[in-house]
């Protein structure tokens, strides 16, 4: 039952909040809800020590969260293992009327991951467009661009716009009527409805509840192949809400006319309103992320490490931060900072060629002082010294030639510098490198040592 997860997820972010990764990591992590019954959240452990672990040491934790969660109809927990499973099934099968009936007062914010949110979202050229989209669809819903259609890579962003585009709605329209599925729960309820063809209740529910709403969104409908007849009801449930006004927003991982497998007027409903792209975010802006998302954690990163991971992994968004976890994790189980490199590199060690040399921003830096025999603190500082000046210009203009880092990279690594300061220096040595022989042959030099190292 999809719903559980969900309420399983919130329940992990409470958990997790108070206690270790590494703990969080050691017995939460591989844990699965089942489902609801008897007001109680049923959770599956795959080993009988985990079950008498959380038992031991968390019950009270895992009750206070799920108070917090304020679901009328959950107020206690139970941990099986996979052999008990049967035994709550018939249970299971009562308690889901029971449950679906609930789901209905469930405040629709409970739906929504609340770390997915516009707040959350760095913004970049990658995915500016549908960030605007989906601004305008939160602030005036059913209006503007229907339906609105995000399409991109896996583990791109359109999960979190989506979610986001839900919590920003109801932070001003508490009762606003939205529902957010993935393509997996739509079907499944679809097929829940003709399961028992004599019984029209079930299809009424399903109608009912995919048609009284002000906004429904779909996540992944490439899902859909193969599926006609959920097809087909989904086909009238467009029509149904783009008549009324109703905001549609799907999500997939292409763009309508690649949906081949789709019935062409689905197909073209689709792709009717506003279609939008998401693609792989550019290094600034993987930066920016990474630096969100250990802001958020309360994790420190030194903007040489950020930049570290951004440059390697380049795929997406989901994988940058799960290396992001893989460093937090490492570090505090060896319990030091992530404040160089190496450790980063052990880190990642299964994630990223780490076998060739790499060059960073210190290694420039460091064979910079070394030349002009100057301390690294001084160079990174805000001295005016001319001896120093020149070397702090000649390292930017390495750094950004051999190295390609933004400008507002190199100005968080030199002391917080803005980037016009930035711009100035790189600049100024590529001017004089033409203009300066000294100078030319001083950056030769040190970019000699530097290649060497
Ligand atoms: P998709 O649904 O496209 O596969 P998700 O929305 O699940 O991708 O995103 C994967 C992860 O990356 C999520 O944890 C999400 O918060 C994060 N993420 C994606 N885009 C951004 C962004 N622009 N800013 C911050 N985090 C992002
Ligand atoms: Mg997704």
């Amino acid at each position: 039952m999809e719903d559980c997860k969900k309420i399983w997820n919130e329940l992990s972010i409470g958990i997790s909040n108070n206690i270790s990764t590494i703990s969080y990591d050691m017995w939460f992590s591989s844990l699965e809800p089942l489902t609801v019954a008897y007001n109680k959240l049923i959770i599956v452990a795959k080993l009988k020590s985990t079950k008498q672990a959380i038992y031991k040491n968390y019950r009270d934790l895992i009750l206070a969260e799920i108070k917090k969660l304020n679901y009328s109809y959950i107020n206690d927990f139970v941990i099986i293992t996979p052999d008990e499973i049967s035994v709550y099934e018939n249970q299971i099968q009562e308690d889901k009327v029971q449950f679906e009936n609930d789901v209905d007062n469930i405040d629709s914010k409970s739906l929504f991951n609340s770390d997915f949110t516009f707040d959350k979202f760095v913004v970049g050229q990658s995915n500016q467009v549908v960030y605007a989209a989906a601004k305008a669809i939160a602030n005036q819903p059913g209006t503007m661009h229907n339906p609105l259609f995000i399409y991109g890579g896996v583990g791109l962003g359109k999960t979190h716009i989506m979610n986001a585009i839900g919590n920003e709605i109801l932070k001003t329209n508490k009762k606003a009527k939205i529902i957010y599925c993935t393509t997996e729960q739509f079907v499944n309820d679809y097929i829940d409805s003709i399961k028992n063809n004599k019984d029209n209740e079930q299809n009424r529910k399903f109608r009912e509840k995919y048609r009284n709403v002000d906004i429904l969104m779909i996540d992944d409908v490439q899902f859909l192949a193969g599926k006609t007849g959920t097809q087909e009801a989904l086909f009238h449930t467009f029509n149904d809400l783009y008549q009324f006004k109703k905001q549609i927003v799907l999500s997939s991982d292409r763009h309508p006319k690649e949906l081949t497998f789709l019935e062409e007027r689905l197909q073209s409903r689709f792709a009717s309103g506003l279609t939008v792209d998401i693609s792989t975010p550019d290094l600034e802006t993987r930066i920016a992320i990474l630096q969100k998302k250990a802001f958020y954690k309360n994790f420190n990163l030194p903007i040489e490490v950020v930049y570290f991971i951004a440059e390697k992994i380049d795929s997406n968004i989901r994988e940058l931060e799960g290396a992001l976890q893989k460093v937090i994790f490492y570090c505090q189980l060896l319990g030091k900072e992530a404040d160089n490199i190496d450790i980063i590199k052990e880190a990642l060690k299964d994630d990223i060629d780490v076998t060739t040399h790499i060059l960073s921003m210190d290694t420039i830096v460091d064979a910079t002082c070394s030349y002009f025999n100057v301390k690294k603190q001084d160079i990174i500082g805000k001295k005016k010294l001319k001896q120093i000046v020149m070397a702090r210009q000649i390292a930017i203009y390495l750094i950004y030639d051999m190295m390609g880092v933004p400008l507002a990279t190199i100005g968080s690594y030199f002391g917080g510098k803005d980037h016009t300061t930035i711009i100035y220096a790189r600049d100024k040595i590529e001017e004089l490198i033409k203009t300066d022989n000294l100078v030319n042959n001083q950056v030769k030099d040190i970019r000699n040592m530097i290649q060497k190292q």
